[in-house]
């Protein structure tokens, strides 16, 4: 994948194209929200693997994309952050269209996109790798104090700072790229299975940094396939099942229904 800031090129997938050079500006369909996903349809060459899909982030809000693999929630991510193209239906962040803009666009606006599996650059130090997570302009004048930031957010980042990425553990890699994310300041922070293949005393730490970042008040777009502490932090969350979107509410309601409790917590109803 690789639309992170500042991570490393990707090979793209069959049925990604370049998309022109446009951003429109307009009305954001959905009146309040930052993002707003409209019937979007997406794929990979002949195969549709969001069938309409829609739902909305407000500024400020957690939102989580829950489901099964191969559900469409990478493909959710990867065409709100313009490695791939809608076929139909509409993006828009913050009241302008987005749905043919780049990604190098799509990250000025703010997006930033943490990929599934970390993708950090092996060979160099965390430091330099967070400092890669601030390329753009307006990220880069923070430098500094974005670094300052993120290693009070994650100490263990701090005292590996000139350490090679590619020797950290599976928890410290996951940390330093969210923490990369971080470093671009987004508006929007869409963050593909943070917790993936983490101990579970590592998961726990994942959220609790992620509720601090809540506290602080950012927009996160949450891919999660531990439905129970992703529907504990966000505000409202959306259920996909191959590629449609199935259910979604808030997240107190989704963790009473009987559908996330026995599809997706193991619960008997
Ligand atoms: P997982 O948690 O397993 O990543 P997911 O919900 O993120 O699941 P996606 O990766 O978005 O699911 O996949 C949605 C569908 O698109 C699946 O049927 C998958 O096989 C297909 N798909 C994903 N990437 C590609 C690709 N590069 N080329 C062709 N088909 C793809």
């Amino acid at each position: 994948m690789g639309t992170e800031a500042g991570g490393p090129p990707d090979s793209t997938s069959q049925g990604e194209s370049a998309r022109p050079d446009r951003i429109a500006r307009g009305e954001s369909p959905a009146p309040g929200a930052l993002l707003s996903v409209e019937a979007v349809r997406a794929g990979y060459g002949g195969i549709v693997a969001l069938w309409d899909v829609s739902f909305s982030v407000a500024e400020g809000q957690v939102v989580t994309l829950l489901g099964s693999n191969g559900a469409g929630k990478t493909t959710t991510l990867r065409t709100v952050s313009g490695l791939l193209q809608a076929v139909s239906g509409r993006i828009a962040f913050d009241g302008r269209e987005i749905s043919h803009a780049r990604t190098d666009q799509i990250v000025e606006l703010g997006i930033v996109h943490v990929p599934e599996g970390r993708q950090l650059w092996p060979r160099m130090s965390v430091r330099e790798n967070l400092e890669l997570g601030a390329y753009l302009p307006r990220a880069k004048a923070r430098r500094a104090e974005s670094l300052e930031r993120v290693f009070g957010l994650f100490p263990r980042l701090r005292e590996r700072r000139n350490q090679a990425a590619g020797t950290l553990s599976g928890g410290e890699r996951q940390m330093c790229a969210l923490a990369r994310g971080l470093m671009g300041l987004p508006r929007l922070l869409m963050l593909d299975e943070p917790s993936l293949g983490l101990a579970p005393r590592l998961v726990s730490e994942m959220f609790d940094s992620l509720r601090l970042l809540r506290a602080e008040g950012l927009t996160v777009l949450l891919v999660e396939q531990n439905v129970h502490q992703a529907l504990e932090l966000a505000d409202v969350g959306y259920v996909l099942e191959t590629g449609r979107i199935v259910l979604s509410g808030p997240s107190t309601e989704l963790l009473a229904s009987p559908l996330v409790r026995s599809a997706y917590l193991g619960v008997a109803s």
